[in-house]
């Protein structure tokens, strides 16, 4: 069994970036990436600083807009119209959960599809959906480069994707068919969920209950990418698979921590010097 390294691959891709920022900075020119935080809930605080850590190893210039949990729909409308007009930021990423008044669809999809680095405006997932990708979700697109480096072969494999939401379980179906995996989507509703996983050559488990899937839902020498974040019974930070049990079954594996997490943030940074080179260029994704 190998346990996949998302921190060091995250790492390369990393010096890799900074490298090619470097050049353009030599051209005058910076990558710059807006992230919205609206609100003081805590995990949003310590993503947001994470990113922010990481585009400044880089060279991304990253500014944190912190907006007051009781801002108006209308103001936060206004904020991201004004970036959205402003050539110097590439990326702009309103930090999810919102508040409940505020209408979270509205919201993504009143940044331009051009800098939606995060790759949640409808354009940009009916994209991923016609086979035409232009701005993807950095955690399933991470996902995929992991399975890249570590030569998994996909096509033609069967792989069963556990959870749904539109940043993690849908996109990562449409980029492992991309990829011509055969492709299952469970959910909440899924009958006999450990039977369906049981054939899996490879299995994404995104649904955010720890230690959920257990040996007995994996097949002998599996794939198996855990992208659950989620605490224990004792406040530690562990994945949505009992890591000990299934690595046991699993051919690979991903850790939690150091697994997905490192390369959704290193895939979101990708995105924005992307995001840059192209708006350069004046290129448009056709
Ligand atoms: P959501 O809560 O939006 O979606 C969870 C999905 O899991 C839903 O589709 C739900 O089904 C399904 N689900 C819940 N319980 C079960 C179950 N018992 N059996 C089968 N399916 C189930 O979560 P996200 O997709 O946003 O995130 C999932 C996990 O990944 C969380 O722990 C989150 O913290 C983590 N995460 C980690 C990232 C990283 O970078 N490492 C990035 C993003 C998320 P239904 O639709 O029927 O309700």
């Amino acid at each position: 069994m190998t346990i996949i390294d998302g921190k060091m691959l995250a790492e390369k891709m990393q010096a890799d970036l900074k490298l090619k920022v470097a050049r353009l900075q030599s051209q005058g020119i910076v990558p710059g990436l807006l992230v919205i935080l609206v609100g003081e809930d805590n995990a949003s605080q310590i993503y947001v600083r994470n990113k922010a850590r990481v585009a400044d190893k880089i060279g991304i210039r990253s500014e944190t807009l912190r907006l007051a949990e009781n801002v108006s729909e209308q103001e936060l409308l206004n904020v991201i119209e004004k970036y959205n007009k402003d050539d110097n930021w590439h990326g702009i990423l309103v930090q999810l959960p919102l508040p409940n008044h505020i209408n979270e669809g509205r919201i993504l999809h009143a940044i331009d599809p051009k800098k939606d680095v995060d790759g949640f405006h409808s354009y940009n997932m009916g994209r991923l959906m016609a086979g035409n990708p232009a701005m993807v979700p950095s955690t399933p697109a991470g996902i995929v480069e992991m399975l890249r480096a570590y030569n998994v072969e996909l096509s033609g494999k069967r792989a069963v994707v556990v959870g749904r939401s539109n940043i993690v379980g849908k996109p990562m179906a449409m980029m492992l068919l991309a990829e011509n995996a055969t492709v299952t989507i469970a959910h909440s509703k899924t009958e006999n969920l450990a039977t369906l996983t049981k054939e899996a050559d490879v299995l994404v488990v995104a649904i955010g209950r720890a230690n959920f899937v257990t040996a007995d839902f994996i097949k002998s020498g599996a794939v198996v990418i855990d992208v659950g974040m989620n605490r224990d019974e004792n406040g530690k930070l562990c994945g949505d698979v009992k890591f000990d049990e299934v690595s046991e079954v699993a051919s690979l594996i991903t850790p939690v921590p150091g697994g997905v997490g490192p390369m959704t943030i290193t895939m979101l940074m990708e995105q924005t010097v992307e995001a840059c080179m192209k708006s350069i260029n004046n290129m448009t994704d056709d």
